[in-house]
């Protein structure tokens, strides 16, 4: 793929609503920053959503697909999460280390930076004496910190990106 997107970094990455059939993938999008919301209830609503909040519609519904005045979308090819995440980042140039800060991939909501004393009794204390960097989610409450888990899934995307960028 060629640096078309890339030559913009600045660009706001688009936003997403995820039909139901594609709950996993929301939540690798927001894990790589992508405000993607997650959407259960009927076509019409969902198309509705997309339109009014301006919003890259994510399906691999058929029938869904077949309506008239469809809002802008993307058909996902595969019925695997590691291939559908691909298809999107190539699709849209998404670049992981460019992406805005982190989301919660529960909720679909920015995270805040809290300072480590804040957190204090709230995570394991493993966790809190072996980090120094936390956030918090406003919806869920739940903190969240740059863990070997983190490191994985990052790493995982490092690999996902640079697999991309061959191409
Ligand atoms: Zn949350």
């Amino acid at each position: 793929m060629s640096g078309d997107h890339a030559a913009n970094p600045a660009a706001e990455p688009p936003r997403f609503l995820v039909d139901t059939m594609l709950g996993r993938l929301a939540t690798w999008l927001r894990i790589l920053g992508c405000d993607a919301a997650y959407f259960r209830g009927e076509d019409r609503a969902l198309l509705d959503q997309a339109w009014r909040e301006d919003r890259i519609l994510l399906t691999r519904d058929a029938r869904l697909l077949r309506r008239r005045r469809l809002p802008p979308h993307l058909t996902i090819t595969s019925d695997r999460v590691a291939e559908q995440l691909r298809q999107v980042v190539r699709a849209f140039g998404l670049q992981p280390s460019r992406l805005p800060a982190r989301r919660c991939p529960r909720c679909n909501l920015p995270l805040t930076e809290r300072d480590r004393e804040s957190v204090a009794g709230r995570v394991p204390e493993f966790v809190w004496s072996h980090h120094e960097a936390f956030w918090a989610c406003p919806g869920c409450q739940r903190i969240y910190w740059a863990g070997s888990h983190r490191r994985r899934m990052e790493e995982s995307l490092r690999r996902l990106a640079a697999g991309i960028n061959d191409q």
